[in-house]
C-alpha cells in the first residue's frame, strides 16, 4: 500500500512539475516528462527484448538443449552471452504473480499497476511509455510481437487502457500513437464489423473482424501515410518491401496470434516472417533516422507455450528470440558506441522445473523428435476424438515417442475417458484438451522437464544487457527500475 501511495505522489509531482516540450499522445491524455532535447540521450540506438514467459530456466533450458543437439557443451544463447545482466522481481501492485498487462506496464513506464491495466495507474489515469518519451524527442519508434499486435506486452507501450480486454479500443490507441514500425498479428482488431476477405492469414485462417463499429483502422493508417501489409499477401509483400527513409509501416499478418516457431519449421503452409526477419526490417526501417530508434520487440508465444506445458514449443520460441537478438546484435557491432540492447522477461510462465524426480539428468534430444506445438495438436482430430491406439501411433510422429510404459498408457486412457465425460482435472484452469495435458507432461517427463503451473510464476527473472549504458542494469532490480534505467538513458529524470 504504501508503494502504491508514493507512486501515485510521484507520478502528481512529475506532472505537475515539468513542462512538456513534446506531447505526442495528448489526445490520449499522457503528458510527456521530457527534460531532454534532440541529440542528448546516452543511448542513440535502443533494442528493448522481452520475452513473454522468459525465466532463468526458460533460457537455460534452451541453452542446454542446443548444445545436447548440436553436441557442443560451449554453445551459449547470445541472450545468456551478454556483457551485463541483472535479476528482478515481477509482482504487480494488486498481486504477487503478475500477468502480462502490469508487467509490461512496469517495463514501459516504471510504475507498477493492477493486473489487466495496460499503462494505466490503478485509480486509472494514464502514464507515458518509452515509446512515447523516445518519440517526444524524436527517435523514431517501433513495436513488434509474435502475438497479436493488441496483446497486453505490444499494448502497454502504445496504448492506455485500464482493461487489456478492450483489444479494439487499444488498436484504435495504436493509431493515435505515431509509432513508426507496427508488426505483428491481430488483424482483426483493425477491420471494420462484417469484414470478410477473400485472402487467407498466414495460418490459412479466414480473416474477419472483432470489432462493433464501422472503423477500418487499416484504411486510417493508410491515410495517415503509412505503408499497410495484413494477412498471407501482406506477408509477402513485407518480404520484399524496401523501407525509405521516412517510412512509415503496419504489417499484420495473422487473424490473431503469429504461429509457434515450432510449427513454422514443421508446417510448410505456414508462410510467414519470423520475428528475426522482423526484426531485421524494423531495424532497416527506424535506423534511416537521424535522430536514431527505440525498438520493442516481443517474443510473445514463449508465454503461450508455457501455459499448456509445452517443453518443445517453449524452447523454439526462446531460440527465435535468441535470432532476433542476433540481429540486433549485428547492428550493435556496426554501432557500438551508441547502441543499447536490453533483454527481459515480463514473469516466468509454468514453474518450469530441469530435473524430475530423483532423477540427476535430462534427455533433452527427446525434445528434438517433437514436430507440433501442443497447442496446435489439441485442436486436432486425434487429441479430440482419438482412441488410444490411434493416439499413440500418432505420438511416433507428433512427438517421436515410439512406445509408451503401461503407466503412461494409464494416463492416456484417463484422460480419454475425461475428455470424453467432458470432465476437466483439478489444476487445469483454462480447461486445456485433457489428453494433450497427459501427452505433454509425457514428453515433458522424458526429457526430465518439470512443471509446476498451467499460469504464471512469481520467479525471479534474469536480465542482461550490453551496450551504451548497459553497466546500469546491475545487482537485484524490480521491474520498475528497468524502465527507469533505460528512461535515464533516453535523458529523462525517473
Ligand atoms: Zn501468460
Amino acid at each position: 500500500m504504501k508503494k502504491r501511495i508514493l507512486s501515485t505522489i510521484l507520478v502528481i509531482m512529475v506532472l505537475v512539475a515539468t513542462v512538456p516540450l513534446s506531447t505526442t499522445n495528448a489526445d490520449i491524455g499522457v503528458t510527456s516528462t521530457n527534460t531532454t532535447t534532440v541529440g542528448d540521450q546516452n543511448a542513440k540506438y535502443i533494442f528493448y527484448f522481452i520475452g513473454d514467459g522468459l525465466g532463468a530456466a526458460q533460457r537455460q533450458l534452451a541453452e542446454y538443449y542446443l548444445q545436447t543437439t548440436t553436441g557442443d557443451s560451449s554453445t551459449k544463447l547470445l541472450m545468456n552471452d551478454l556483457e551485463y545482466s541483472a535479476i528482478n522481481t515481477t509482482h504487480s501492485a494488486n498481486t504477487l504473480v503478475t500477468d502480462s498487462a502490469a508487467a509490461g506496464t512496469a517495463l514501459a513506464t516504471g510504475y507498477k499497476t493492477n493486473n489487466g491495466m495496460i499503462s494505466v495507474l490503478e485509480d486509472g489515469s494514464p502514464v507515458e511509455t518509452l515509446v512515447e518519451k523516445a518519440e517526444s524527442i524524436g527517435m523514431a519508434t517501433g513495436v513488434a510481437t509474435t502475438t497479436r499486435i493488441t496483446h497486453a506486452t505490444p499494448a502497454v507501450f502504445i496504448s492506455h487502457n485500464a482493461d487489456r480486454d478492450n483489444e479494439s479500443d487499444i488498436a484504435a490507441d495504436m493509431l493515435d500513437s505515431g509509432v513508426d514500425y507496427l508488426v505483428g498479428g491481430g488483424v482483426r482488431h483493425f477491420l471494420p464489423q462484417n469484414f470478410v476477405d477473400t485472402q487467407t492469414d498466414v495460418f490459412g485462417s479466414t480473416i474477419k473482424s472483432k470489432r462493433t463499429d464501422d472503423r477500418n483502422l487499416l484504411s486510417e493508417f493508410a491515410a495517415l501515410g503509412y505503408t499497410v501489409d495484413y494477412g498471407l499477401s501482406g506477408a509477402e509483400n513485407f518480404e520484399n518491401y524496401n523501407p525509405k527513409t521516412g517510412d512509415q509501416y503496419v504489417g499484420l499478418f495473422a487473424y490473431s496470434h503469429m504461429p509457434y516457431s515450432i510449427d513454422v519449421e514443421n508446417q510448410t503452409e505456414y508462410d510467414v516472417p519470423t520475428l528475426a526477419e522482423i526484426t531485421e526490417k524494423g531495424i532497416e526501417l527506424l535506423s534511416k533516422d537521424e535522430d536514431g530508434f527505440f525498438f520493442m520487440i516481443e517474443a510473445g508465444r514463449i508465454d503461450h507455450a508455457c501455459h499448456p506445458n509445452d517443453a518443445a514449443g517453449t524452447i523454439m520460441d526462446t531460440l527465435a528470440l535468441d535470432d532476433a537478438i542476433k540481429e540486433a546484435y549485428t547492428f550493435y557491432e556496426a554501432h557500438p558506441d551508441e547502441t543499447l540492447i536490453v533483454v527481459v522477461g515480463d514473469h516466468e510462465t509454468g514453474g518450469l522445473g530441469m530435473g524430475v524426480n530423483t532423477d540427476y539428468f535430462m534427455n533433452l534430444q527427446e525434445l528434438s523428435k517433437v514436430t507440433v506445438s501442443i497447442e496446435d495438436w489439441m485442436y486436432g482430430d486425434v487429441a479430440l476424438e482419438g482412441n488410444l491406439d490411434t493416439i499413440m501411433s500418432d505420438a511416433k510422429t507428433s512427438f517421436g515417442i515410439e512406445s509408451f510404459t503401461d503407466s503412461e498408457k494409464a494416463m492416456l486412457q484417463s484422460a480419454i475417458t475425461r475428455r470424453d465425460a467432458g470432465i476437466i482435472s483439478e489444476g487445469n484452469a483454462y480447461a486445456y484438451n485433457e489428453v494433450a495435458v497427459a501427452m505433454t507432461h509425457i514428453v515433458s517427463e522424458h526429457a526430465g522437464v518439470y512443471w509446476t503451473s498451467f499460469a504464471h510464476t512469481g520467479t525471479q527473472i534474469p536480465l542482461s544487457a550490453i551496450g551504451v549504458g548497459a553497466e546500469n542494469y546491475k545487482g537485484f532490480l524490480d521491474n520498475t527500475d528497468i524502465e527507469k534505467i533505460t528512461a535515464n538513458l533516453l535523458g529523462f529524470d525517473s
